[in-house]
């Protein structure tokens, strides 16, 4: 069952914007949907939870299978309070290589879950999960300090220096110490913060508060390289680039794709990276999946290049394999 649109909103007008207020329902309906008062209020407000997440201004009628979602829900977040804990969280690590020297110069840490002996869960299938249920700074904290251990431990067996790009839910930068954990994990490896680069999505940054830029600045200050993730799918607002001086933008995969297509990708695409070396921004594409367009990126000067063409995201033990064979794109 689809949720359906109304038309409660309202807009408040404030001092400087209007604040909009959404309304969502969730409808139960007696008998079918329960027999006592205590029953309908639970089965309405189960119906009125899934209206929300299919978006705002819903309202949703109570069905059976409701129930069964928000019992798997509730399952998989109880499981993933102890995956830490169980060591149940991977790092695989995707190669991203430098078109000028056609070296592998750095990886991007990507979290994956063994939730059970066969079954390697995806971010996508857990990651919204934690960032709605509060468990995105521990798991956050686990990525930061797993990746940063690696670091060193690649360091120790010999391996060039990479760089490491670390994924940020703006919800870890709400942590009133994340600089100062950054600096800890740091100290305790010996990683310089150079090392590290933060990605953060377009989306969350044009969306960021006060306190976030000061977090964001505080990271740059120390040291740290910052990249806006997903770059072009938010608002065309440029402005936030200089304010929080980032290092990189990456082109989001979507863009990619549509290279040697019919459309307008490959103009959006050289135009991308026109904007980028034009604001003296180091410019990541992601999602290279074919020779044609990795052709196509060397043409216009781009700077480092992330996909499947490449590699896949690796184990660490493979990623190390693949760097010590030393291959030149
Ligand atoms: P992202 O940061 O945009 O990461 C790139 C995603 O594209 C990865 O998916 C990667 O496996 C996939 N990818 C790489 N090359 C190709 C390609 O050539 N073709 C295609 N079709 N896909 C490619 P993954 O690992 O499933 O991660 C999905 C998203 O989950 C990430 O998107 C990121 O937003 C989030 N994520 C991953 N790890 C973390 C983490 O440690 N913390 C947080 N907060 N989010 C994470
Ligand atoms: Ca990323
Ligand atoms: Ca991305």
């Amino acid at each position: 069952m689809s949720a359906r649109q109304t038309r409660a909103a309202a807009t408040i007008d404030g001092d400087d914007e209007g604040l909009r207020l959404t309304a969502s329902a969730g409808i139960a309906v007696f008998p079918r949907d329960g027999e006592t008062p205590g029953a309908l209020i639970r089965n309405a407000h189960t119906a009125a939870l899934h209206a929300r997440r299919q978006g705002a201004q819903n309202y949703l009628y109570f069905a059976a299978d409701l129930n069964k979602r928000a019992m798997e829900r509730m399952g998989l977040e109880s499981r993933l309070r102890r995956a830490v804990d169980a060591g149940e969280m991977r790092l695989h690590y995707q190669p991203v290589v430098d078109l000028r020297s056609g070296r592998i110069s750095g990886v991007e840490a990507l979290l994956r879950w063994r939730e059970s002996e066969d079954h390697l869960l995806a971010p996508a299938n857990f990651v919204p999960l934690a960032e709605e249920r509060g468990m995105i700074e521990e798991l956050g904290d686990w990525v930061l300090r797993t990746a940063c251990e690696q670091a060193r431990a690649w360091r120790e067996a010999g391996l060039p220096d990479l760089q490491i790009a670390i994924n940020l839910s703006p919800r870890q930068l709400a942590v009133d110490d994340f600089p100062k954990r950054v600096a800890d994990v740091l100290a305790e490896t010996g990683l310089t913060p150079d090392r590290i680069e933060f990605e953060i999505t377009e989306s969350a940054l044009i969306r960021s508060i006060e306190d976030v830029d000061a977090k964001l600045c505080r990271l740059r200050e120390m040291g740290a390289r910052l990249a806006v993730d997903d770059f072009g799918t938010g608002y065309a607002s440029l402005s936030y680039l200089r304010r929080f001086a980032v290092d990189a933008i990456k082109i989001d995969a979507s863009f990619v794709a549509d290279i040697g297509g019919p459309g307008d990708g490959e103009k959006l695409v050289a135009a991308i990276v026109a904007i980028g070396q034009s604001l003296d921004l180091e410019v990541v594409v992601e999602g290279v999946e074919t020779d044609e367009q990795l052709r196509f990126l060397r043409r216009h000067w781009c700077e480092r290049v992330q996909g499947f063409h490449v590699s896949r995201p690796l184990p660490a033990d493979e990623l190390e394999d693949l760097v010590r064979r030393g291959p030149r794109y």
